[in-house]
């Protein structure tokens, strides 16, 4: 539906020119929640802002529905946007809001009424149209936000993380509401957001975006499961790092005798291998497994489980899970020896070297 094609933004000329986005290619589609996740600085809002046509490209093509959209302003583009600010008039009320939205993009007085009226009944917002916005909580005033946007019915609709302002709880619930709105209209989005949590639980897809470049494009499932490098692995969730030699097609870590290569390995030489805490087991395994020792670090109490960090005979740390599935409480101490197994099927061997391997 919207093809990204090496596009690229440069702020600035001569020296001083700053390259916001480097060659991004991604192609999103119809119906998908796609989101563009990333630290902060990494070129996120201004992809965004491209795609609104706020900002010109300074090399590339949008191409939605097969159609260059470079020269159509951003009132005419068929994508509209949520801003993390929700950008509402205070004096208006939560109808007024909605129909300016509407009016804006030229739509016909005759349907301005009806179309407000049906935008505030899916937002669950009817009973308070003739409130001022200034007068109702962050909640309230995203869905008035969200309705806005929604109302001149947008192909795409943009969100620039449109929840960071709302407190834990309600983030949770808009999420699950974003989603189920999304689901219902059939709408694509395209959600921004440095939040690795958000990003998983809510996306089909998600590119991860650093320094400008487009890291990694998948679902949330193979991102976590198969991080294309060390950036992505260590973006979404938590991950353990460990310098390995992958020779004559076997690994080896430091401490350990050579092991089978895990499934897909493509790197040889000095390679990262992770692994994530969760999968790490204490004592043997049935699996076929890579056994290491150590002393027992420290151990975090975080409810559901006990964080466990292991400092290695061969002097790296490793972080492990310990499951709080026992009454008497997790059996192991500080100071504590302890065997490990890390199952060469959770095993991820990437491509760069670790440079300060500790
Ligand atoms: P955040 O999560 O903090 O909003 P982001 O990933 O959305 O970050 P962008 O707002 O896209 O990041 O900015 C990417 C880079 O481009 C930043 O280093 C920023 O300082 C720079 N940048 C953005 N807009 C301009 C501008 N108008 N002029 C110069 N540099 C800019």
């Amino acid at each position: 539906m919207l093809d990204i094609r090496s596009l690229s933004k440069k702020f600035g000329s001569g020296a001083s020119a700053f390259h916001a986005l480097r060659s991004i290619d991604i192609t999103i589609k119809e119906g998908e929640f796609f989101t563009l996740l990333g630290p902060s600085g990494c070129g996120k809002t201004t992809l965004l802002r491209l795609i609104a046509g706020f900002e010109q490209p300074s090399g590339g093509q949008l191409v939605l529905d097969g159609k260059d959209i470079a020269a159509i302003p951003p009132n005419h583009r068929p994508v509209n946007t949520v801003f993390q600010s929700y950008a509402l008039f205070p004096h208006m009320t939560v109808a007024q809001n909605v129909a300016f939205g509407l009016e804006a993009r030229g739509t016909k007085p005759a349907e301005v009424a009806p179309r407000v009226d049906e935008i505030l009944e899916i937002v669950q917002m009817a009973h308070l149209r003739d409130r001022k916005s200034s007068q109702m909580s962050g909640g309230q005033q995203q869905r008035v936000a969200l309705a806005r946007a929604l109302a001149p019915r947008p192909r795409i609709l943009l969100l620039d993380e449109p929840l960071s302002a709302l407190d834990l709880k309600l983030r949770k619930q808009m999420q699950f509401e974003l989603k189920r709105l999304q689901r219902e209209l059939g709408l694509t989005f395209i959600f921004v957001t440095h939040d690795q949590d958000e990003a998983l639980t809510m996306s089909d897809r998600i590119a991860v975006m650093e320094g400008g470049t487009l890291q990694q494009v998948a679902d949330p499932r193979s991102l976590y499961d198969h991080p294309a490098n060390r950036f992505v692995a260590g973006f979404i969730g938590e991950a353990n790092f460990l310098p390995g030699t992958i020779a004559d097609g076997k690994l080896i870590l430091a401490g350990s005798p050579p092991a089978p290569m895990p499934r897909d390995t493509k790197s040889s030489g000095q390679v990262t291998v992770m692994i994530r805490p969760e999968q790490v087991v204490v004592g043997p395994t049935a699996q076929e497994a890579i056994t290491l020792d150590g002393r027992v670090e420290a151990l975090v109490f975080s409810g559901t489980d006990t964080h466990v960090s292991l400092r290695l005979q061969n002097g790296n740390t490793l972080s492990l899970r310990s499951p709080n599935t026992s009454h008497a409480g997790t059996s192991l101490a500080e100071g504590q020896r302890l065997q490990v197994s890390l199952p060469i099927d959770a095993l991820r061997v990437l491509p760069e070297e670790i440079a300060d391997a500790a």
